[in-house]
């Protein structure tokens, strides 16, 4: 079979990033971004062939202008021919999905449903869903789920302690997210090892705005630190992750809190941000803390790798046996200070940091950053583009 190219959308509450890939090569052969959305600052991205171009977006300032504005795009530059297919991310699968699904009347109804387990994303992903479909009617459309990938957790790991009922009626349990990052990043770590992934077991750290981190026995999911929503789990950039859920009622019933302010604290206003008073951007706060001194920078970079670390300990629990460890993300590609310090904590568990290999290990390179004498330390760039643009043929190959 000859290339094939997949128009990749991930369409968020304020903007659409998007991404052409070759499917044979899993090279994107061109990348955007449409941000501020619904705002009069809208504006418009796309890098093809070492060119830039951007622009302002005109009103509506919608979803629907910018994918608009991408085909409009793609057309002068004759990339339209090139495409077999669009792939969607989908954040929210529920329980339904835990493969990609080709996008029909019925799958966008279900999408729909779920929005009230991730009113933030599913609704959004919706929307890019129905503008591809108006500007590319012509395409097959692929849906693929960022929980799908969890649904091989057992009972024990995704029910909370709560009363059953809740599971049973409103299908409140762990549902776990990044699927199509950890997924990839395990496959490509069991190769790097030279060992099948079905004898592989493996934590990834995926560590970007939002951070999460997976036990994956066997290249399934066994548990995972993101839950019910993408709050639960270790600190990210602006989201708390765990917190005890007294505090909740202490900010309501205390501090006079409404249900909407505690939603922007916890998932706006703390992690790297709200600890450091500065930003939610790990190198800005790197620079901060080591260039300037900036103690809060620095006990918000502390706070977020020990938290990391003890998950990464805590999730040993789903496994019988353990290769390595994999970072991944903005953040596990690029910062070996934060890779260091989640190494170091973790000596215990026989993970030993090669400090060179840790310093060198450069943006876009699988590498292992551990001694000889450690369990692996792997560094995987991610490729969460290439996974949708992959499962979207994988499903159109099924269909024929
Ligand atoms: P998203 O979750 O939005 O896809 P990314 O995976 O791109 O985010 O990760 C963004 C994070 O990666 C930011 O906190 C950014 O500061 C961090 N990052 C990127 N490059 C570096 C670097 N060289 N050193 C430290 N952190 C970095």
């Amino acid at each position: 079979m000859s290339q094939i190219h997949v128009l990749v959308i991930n369409c968020g509450s304020s903007s659409v990033k998007f991404s052409i890939i070759n499917t044979r090569s899993g090279e994107a052969v061109l990348t955007g971004l449409a941000e501020r959305l619904l705002s009069n600052k809208a504006s418009f991205t796309l890098h093809y062939q070492q060119q830039s171009e951007h622009f302002s977006l005109q009103a509506p300032y919608d979803h629907q202008a910018a994918v608009a504005a991408l085909v409009q795009q793609l057309s002068k530059l004759e990339l339209l021919e090139i495409l077999s297919a669009v792939g969607h991310r989908v954040v929210h699968g529920g329980e339904q999905f835990c493969q990609p699904a080709l996008i029909t009347k019925e799958v966008k109804q279900a999408i729909a449903d779920l929005s009230r387990l991730a009113p933030l994303h599913n609704p959004a992903n919706l929307t890019g869903i129905h503008a591809a479909e108006k500007a590319l009617g012509h395409l097959p459309q692929v849906a693929v789920f960022d929980t799908a990938f969890h649904q091989s957790m057992p009972k024990k790991a995704y029910l909370y302690g709560l009363p059953y009922a809740l599971y049973q009626e409103h299908a409140i349990r762990k549902y776990g997210f990044h699927g199509s990052s950890h997924s990839f990043v395990a496959g490509q770590a069991a190769n790097f090892i030279g060992k099948p992934a079905s004898q592989c077991s493996f934590i990834s750290a995926h560590l970007g705005n939002g951070c999460s981190i997976t036990a994956i026995q066997a290249g399934q999911s066994v548990d995972s630190s993101m839950g019910f929503t993408p709050l639960e789990g270790v600190v990210m950039g602006s989201r708390s992750g765990d917190v005890d859920p007294g505090i909740i009622f202490h900010l309501i019933e205390h501090l006079a809190y409404s249900p909407e302010q505690v939603h922007q604290l916890l998932n706006k206003d703390s992690g790297l941000l709200g600890l450091s008073g500065l930003s939610n951007d790990c190198r800005e706060l790197e620079q901060a803390a080591f260039q300037q001194g900036n103690h809060r920078a620095k006990l918000a970079l502390e706070i977020f790798c020990y938290r990391i670390a003890k998950y990464i300990a805590a999730l040993c629990a789903g496994l019988t046996s353990l290769d390595g460890l994999i970072f991944t993300g903005g953040i596990g590609e690029n910062s070996s200070y934060v890779r260091e310090q989640i190494i170091n904590q973790l000596s215990l568990l026989n993970f030993h940091l090669d400090q060179d290999k840790n310093r060198e290990t450069r943006f876009g390179k699988s590498d292992d950053i551990s001694t000889p004498s450690s369990r692996y330390a792997l560094v995987i760039p991610t490729n969460e583009e290439g996974v949708i643009a992959s499962q979207s043929v994988q499903v159109l190959q099924e269909a024929i």
